[in-house]
């Protein structure tokens, strides 16, 4: 059998920065104020720092203004709803992302509450949440969506073109992932099922989809044998494993190599839904900063 085509999420990626780029230059040159991203740090998590740092470069990149705030480890609750606060009520910001996780005296429902639902460009706010289940299908998704989700569904309608009435399987419940993915693959007219850690016999659940999302942060847990034929795989998995001469490598939550003789499609790790979620961060910026303008939701 051929092997699945790969699904180049850092190629689709790229096309989607300088489409939103272009949209950025569209909205200036209309002369709308030039959108901003506030990107909220508290504490030096090393991972944290690196993702903080590339969405603010990203941002500046394609012509948005970036506004980085660094917070020392012990900011109180109440100095981090100030800034928020002050975030939501300035008009150069257009989108705020507060990096998780936060420190554990910080409650983080509390914060995720205090961004305005309109600036809430992670797509983490309960009122967000709730649009995205209560959408109906092929209405626009003019509100924040989840950035990784968001991506995994573009890389699917690009790859396949129409999702309607196929099986879906989505593995892992989270908030940050599952869940939204499954409501977008729903909204797309799939007929979508989520697995879990206490799923009976994933094997068989996976073998039925013909679409396959896999987010459970389970290092190639995923077999080939579990993969329908010609089915398209989306893997979102990044885990650390050892590699060779005592370095680390990166792999997803499906085993790629067996999976590329069985599916039509896959994302390989990296380069597959990674890149996707600051270029969604993007796209959400622009539709905000859309939105502040009293301009319409543009596909782009
Ligand atoms: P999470 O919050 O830890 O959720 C993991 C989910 O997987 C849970 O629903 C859990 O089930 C389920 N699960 C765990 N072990 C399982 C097993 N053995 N069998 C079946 N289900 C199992 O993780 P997350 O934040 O959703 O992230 C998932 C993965 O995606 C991680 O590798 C993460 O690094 C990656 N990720 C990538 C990106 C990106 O590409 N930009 C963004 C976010 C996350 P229960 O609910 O029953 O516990």
């Amino acid at each position: 059998m051929a092997e699945a085509k790969l699904i180049d999420g850092k190629a689709f990626a790229a096309g989607l920065r300088s489409r939103v780029a272009e949209g950025v230059a569209a909205l200036v040159a209309e002369g709308v104020a030039r959108p901003g991203l506030a990107t909220v740090l508290v504490g030096a998590d090393p991972a944290s720092e690196v993702y903080v740092r590339s969405k603010g470069k990203t941002a500046a990149e394609i012509g948005m203004a970036s506004f980085d705030h660094r917070l020392p480890a012990e900011t109180t609750q109440a100095q981090l709803l100030e800034l928020i606060g002050r975030l939501n009520a300035d008009p150069a910001v257009s989108g705020i992302l507060v990096q998780l996780p936060l420190p554990r005296h910080i409650d983080t429902t509390q914060i995720l509450l205090a961004v305005d639902p309109a600036k809430d460009v992670d797509g983490f706010h309960p009122i967000n949440v709730g649009r995205l289940g209560a959408i109906a299908a092929g209405a626009p998704l003019d509100f924040p969506v989840p950035c990784t989700p968001l991506g995994c569904s573009m890389l699917l309608a690009d790859a396949l073109g129409s999702l309607a009435g196929k099986n879906a399987v989505v593995l892992g419940r989270s908030t940050l992932v599952g869940r939204p993915v499954a409501q977008l693959l729903l909204r797309a007219d799939c007929t979508v099922t989520i697995g879990h850690s206490r799923t009976r016999d994933l094997a068989a659940l996976c073998r039925t989809a013909d679409i396959l999302v896999v987010a459970i942060g389970k290092p190639e847990l995923v077999k080939g044998d579990w993969i329908k034929p010609g089915a398209a795989v989306i893997d979102v998995g990044i885990n650390r494993v050892p590699g060779a001469e005592g370095k680390t490598k990166l792999v997803g939550d499906v085993a790629f190599a067996e999976a590329m003789k069985v599916a039509g499609h896959i994302t390989p790790v990296p380069g597959g839904v990674g890149p996707m979620t600051v270029a969604c961060l993007m796209y959400n910026t622009l539709q905000a900063a859309r939105r502040a303008a009293g301009l319409p939701f543009v596909a782009v």
